[in-house]
C-alpha cells in the first residue's frame, strides 16, 4: 500500500447535529480502519462540537478557511488562533469557491498560509486552473499559481503543505478529470515544487485529487503514481459512498 490520505470538504453543508451524526454514521461504518489518515472538514458552526467529538480518534478535522490577520476589524471573519483553540489539525485555503464567489487571490492565499504555519495549522492548498485548455497552458497557470501562492515560504513549509489538485473545470461536475490527465499534472506540480524546495521535499509532498470523486472514478484515480490521495466534496456528505470509497482504495 502506498501513501495515502482521504479527506471531505463539507463545504455550507450540515448544522451541528447533521455534522455529528454524519461523523457517528462514518465511523460505525469504518470500524477499525486504520490504513492511512482521513480528514473532514465542516463548517465553522459545527468546529466546536466536532472537535469534542473526535477527540483521540482517527478521523482528523480542520477548517475550510481563515483570515489572514490574527484579530481584527475584520466582521464575519475567522482567525487562525480561534481554529488552533478548537483543535483543528488543518486548514484548507485558496479553494476554487474562495476564489470565484469570495475574490480570494494567489496574494490573500499566500498571506494566510503564513500565517497558517506561525499557528501550526496545517494548510491544505487547493491549487488549479480554471478551464480545461491546452496541457501546456495549465502547465504554464500551474507554475506562475504556485510560485506566488509559495512566495517567502521555507522550503521544509512547503514539504509540510497536503496539495489538492481541484482544477474549476471539474469541481461539482458529473466527470472527474480523466486519471491519466491527473497524473500528469501531478507530475507537473511536482516538478515545479522540485524547482521551488529541492527534489527531496517535493518526493515526498502530498499531492492529492479533487473534483467530482465519486465511487466510479475514485480506484482509477487512486492508482496513479503520483497521485497521494483524494479530496472529495459531494459523496463525502453520503457516509456509505465516503467509507466504500476509502474502503476500495485500500
Ligand atoms: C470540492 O469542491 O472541493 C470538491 C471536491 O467538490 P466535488 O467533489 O463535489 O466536485
Amino acid at each position: 500500500m502506498k501513501r495515502f490520505i482521504v479527506g471531505s470538504n463539507w463545504k455550507m453543508n450540515s448544522t451541528v447535529e447533521e455534522s455529528l451524526s454524519r461523523i457517528d454514521k462514518i465511523e460505525e461504518l469504518l470500524g477499525d480502519f486504520k490504513a492511512f489518515p482521513i480528514f473532514i472538514l465542516p463548517p465553522f458552526t459545527s468546529l466546536d462540537a466536532v472537535s469534542k467529538r473526535l477527540q483521540n480518534r482517527w478521523i482528523k478535522f480542520g477548517a475550510q478557511n481563515m483570515h489572514w490577520e490574527t484579530a481584527g476589524a475584520y466582521t464575519g471573519e475567522i482567525s487562525a488562533p480561534m481554529l488552533k483553540e478548537l483543535g483543528c489539525k488543518y486548514v484548507m485555503l485558496n479553494h476554487q469557491e474562495r476564489r470565484v464567489y469570495f475574490n480570494e487571490t494567489n496574494r490573500t492565499s499566500n498571506a494566510k498560509l503564513h500565517t497558517a504555519f506561525s499557528f501550526m495549522l496545517q494548510p491544505i492548498l487547493c491549487i488549479g486552473e480554471e478551464d480545461r485548455a491546452s496541457f501546456s497552458k495549465t502547465k504554464n497557470f500551474l507554475e506562475h499559481q504556485l510560485s506566488e501562492l509559495l512566495d517567502g515560504l521555507k522550503p521544509e513549509e512547503i514539504g509540510r503543505i497536503l496539495f489538492a489538485y481541484e482544477p474549476l473545470w471539474a469541481i461539482g461536475e458529473s466527470e472527474a478529470a480523466p486519471a491519466d490527465y491527473i497524473e500528469q499534472v501531478h507530475k507537473i506540480i511536482r516538478d515545479k515544487l522540485s524547482t521551488i524546495c529541492g527534489p527531496e521535499i517535493a518526493k515526498k509532498t502530498f499531492i492529492i485529487y479533487g473534483g467530482s470523486v465519486d465511487l466510479d472514478n475514485a480506484l482509477d484515480i487512486a492508482l496513479q503514481t503520483d497521485v497521494d490521495g483524494l479530496f472529495i466534496g459531494r459523496a463525502g456528505l453520503e457516509p456509505e459512498k465516503f467509507v466504500t470509497i476509502i474502503k476500495a482504495v485500500y
